[in-house]
């Protein structure tokens, strides 16, 4: 199983940002209140991410780094047939195999309650032993592909390193603002991001993660037609420091990268843009998930629509109306 852990490793963990969103996702998946990453050397040396959540039990943690479903994969050939098809319920197994993983646990309110197991690649089975910790998981990844040296060499530098996993932690603390977020890099606190889910705190957060240029320029705005609901902030291209990347876009509170959404956002535009500008926005769709279909690739950040034309008219025309009324 170790050769189909550390085969699978190279389509989840691509670099440590890949590790971050994996480790990120099970913490959200876990109801926490309170997220806290850690990162040393971009990563490269150190990943921790702590949370609040469920815990996990005695019993469950070994499971936790296996892969879940017997595969049939045997060979790389084999593999690389389908990797396109992307792989589910093995991060955890994926990343242990190419570093040293430590996953303590406590599902117990009591804090002197706790389990650790620890693998190092893939030459050991992971052991459990008593380790208290609050209620929650602490994953700690250290050595990001010290086994596989290849893919080691193939990191950039530190602040690249950091920069994707920056930009990992805005998609997700802008996808969760109920959630509390800390940041830290080499023992420097970035970011310590309050919950709230009132129009100023989301404003706030929307401030310390995109800057005061980008909220100072940028629109609230909040529609309903039909089932659709669109909310969220638009940026008006006025001013130069305008970045091509601050652009995200949610459906029902996943982040995603559709061409669908990114046509009609660039129609929508089209008036107000101008030279050597790009559109900034963070924008939230709420559609019935019955006529949305998330899972189309569970990497890729597709969607699918049921009904394609009357959500890229939706998104069309209230941006359209929503800038043209921000110009006026
Ligand atoms: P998946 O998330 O697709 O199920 P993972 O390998 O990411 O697969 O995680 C394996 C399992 O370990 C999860 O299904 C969950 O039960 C448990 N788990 C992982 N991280 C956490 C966490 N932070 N809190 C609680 N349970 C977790
Ligand atoms: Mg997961």
């Amino acid at each position: 199983p170790r050769l189909t852990n550390q085969i699978a490793a190279g389509e989840v963990v691509e670099r440590p940002a890949s590790v971050v969103k994996e480790l990120v996702e099970n913490a959200i998946d876990a109801g926490s209140r309170r997220i806290e990453l850690e990162l040393e050397a971009g990563g490269s040396r150190l990943i921790r991410v702590r949370d609040d959540g469920s815990g996990i039990d005695e019993e469950d943690l070994p499971l936790a780094l296996s892969r879940h479903a017997t595969s049939k994969i045997h060979s790389l050939e084999e593999l690389e047939g389908v990797a396109s098809l992307g792989f589910r319920g093995e991060a955890l197994a994926s990343i242990g195999s190419v570093s040293r993983l430590e996953l303590t646990s406590n599902i117990d309110d009591d804090p002197r309650s706790g389990w650790r197991v620890v693998t190092e690649g893939r030459l050991m089975e992971p052991r459990v032993s008593p380790a208290p910790h609050p209620r929650g998981t602490s994953v700690t990844v250290r050595d990001l592909f010290f086994n596989t040296p290849a893919r080691r060499k193939f990191l950039r530098t530190e602040k690249t390193e950091f920069g994707h996993i920056e930009e990992a932690f805005r998609r997700q603390a802008l996808s969760r603002f109920d959630i509390g977020w800390v940041l830290r890099h080499n023992q420097k606190t970035l970011h310590q991001l309050k919950p709230g889910d009132d129009t100023v705190a989301r404003e706030r957060r929307l401030q310390a993660l995109l800057g005061k240029a980008f909220l100072e320029n940028a629109l609230h705005l909040d529609l309903e037609v039909g089932g659709l609901r669109l909310w969220g902030w638009v940026g008006l291209p006025t001013h130069s420091r305008a970045q091509a990347d601050q652009q995200y876009f949610y459906v029902n509170g996943r982040v995603v990268r559709d061409r669908l959404v990114a046509h009609a956002v660039r129609q929508a535009y089209r008036d107000v843009l101008f030279h050597g500008r790009h559109p900034v926005f963070v924008l939230y769709l709420d559609v019935d998930p019955t006529l949305v279909d998330v899972n189309v690739h569970p990497t890729k950040h597709e969607v699918r629509f049921r009904d394609s034309r009357m959500v890229h008219d939706f998104l069309f025309s209230s941006l359209h109306r929503a800038l043209g009324e921000a110009r006026a």
